[in-house]
């Protein structure tokens, strides 16, 4: 039997974690998240920026674990709003908000705001080998709607439409989402890192 390399990306979202999975699929490395390391407790993102936050998520896993880990923070971020949600993305409305939730509360602002509403979706990729952080950063452009549409994804993804398409991300075939997404951008720049690192 072989013994495989093992990581752990330290998400609990599925969303995210389904993505991540598929973008580092063909790598030769088993990817555990924190739904198979249920003791793990809540990490709080006391950070200011996704960077930080991404650091302090890998580092408090590999400190419990001592297991190489990967680790993202990513988020929404509309000029109109200064930056916001940024950080807050996850919980915007407040903690443990739902992404109906945030997505109400995001479009009860803009509506003082004329149209088009530009965004972009940001992702820190971390990875942390107990000795040196590695990152990588990614982002998609795009604009967010007044009227949700579609089923895939999650968090904004049924108001928000990716530059040069006509459909929202929730409504684009997962496959094609994860080709153009700011968690692909930076995982996929990753990869080539967590191919080449040696123990
Ligand atoms: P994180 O788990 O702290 O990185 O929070 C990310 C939050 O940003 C998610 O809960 C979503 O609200 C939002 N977000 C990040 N990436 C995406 C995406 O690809 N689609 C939709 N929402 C996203």
């Amino acid at each position: 039997m072989t013994n495989m390399k093992k990581i752990i990306f330290a998400s609990r979202n599925k969303g995210k974690i389904r993505e991540v999975i598929s973008i580092l699929k063909d790598i030769n490395i088993e990817i555990q998240s924190l739904l198979d390391y249920p003791d793990m407790p809540e990490i709080e993102e006391t950070g200011s920026t996704f960077e930080e936050n991404a650091r302090l998520k890998a580092y408090a896993v590999y400190n419990k674990y001592k297991i190489p880990v990967i680790a993202d923070d990513s988020g929404i971020s509309l000029q109109q709003l200064g930056g916001r949600p940024g950080v807050f993305s996850a919980r915007y409305a407040g903690k443990n908000a739902t992404d109906e939730e945030n997505n109400l509360k995001l479009i009860g602002e803009l509506k003082v705001f004329p149209e088009p509403h530009p965004a972009k979706y940001i992702c820190v990729a971390v990875f942390f080998d107990g000795k040196e952080f590695y990152i990588s950063y990614g982002e998609l452009k795009g604009q967010i709607i007044k009227t949700p549409a579609g089923i895939y994804g999650f968090g904004y993804d049924p108001y928000f439409v990716a530059d040069g398409y006509n459909i929202t991300t929730a409504q684009m075939d997962p496959e094609v989402k994860n080709k153009i997404s700011h968690r692909f951008k930076a995982f996929d720049a990753l990869k080539i890192i967590l191919k080449n690192h040696k123990e």
